[in-house]
């Protein structure tokens, strides 16, 4: 069924506890935790608990969570106190732009100057 968990995912795992992570903030439907192999000081990603291969994915099959998932993007960079200073929300949808682990996740990243990229 959508957005069941899936037995090869690792964010999957994450979830289910089954994998450690360090996690900076937890919702009913969302879970923050830092990324294993920072590219800025602060590197969080934000994933929902249920299971879509992308950002768009999920967006389309429950928008409600979609939105969750954005506004804890905020509060992960006002609790790391990069809001002022400026983040960077990336969704990589696809290997060509990158995407290594397909459970829909925002990287939050800043603390450092990330450039203007587009
Ligand atoms: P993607 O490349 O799919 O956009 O992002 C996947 C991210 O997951 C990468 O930045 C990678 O460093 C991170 N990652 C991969 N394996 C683990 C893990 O076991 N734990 C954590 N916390 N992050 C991971
Ligand atoms: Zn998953």
């Amino acid at each position: 069924m959508a957005g069941e968990p899936q037995a090869d995912c690792l964010f999957c795992k994450i979830v289910a506890k089954e994998v450690p992570a360090t996690i900076v903030r937890e919702t009913e439907t969302t879970l923050a935790f830092r990324d294993i192999n920072p590219q800025a000081p602060t590197h969080v990603l934000v994933i929902p608990k249920v299971h879509y291969p992308n950002g768009a994915a999920l967006a389309a099959a429950e928008p409600a969570i979609a939105g969750d998932v954005l506004r804890e993007a905020g509060e992960v960079a006002a609790d790391e106190k990069i809001d002022e200073s400026g983040y960077r929300i990336i969704f990589n949808t696809g290997p060509g732009a990158g995407q290594t682990v397909f459970h829909a996740h925002a990287h939050v990243l800043g603390g450092r100057d990330l450039q203007r990229l587009v």
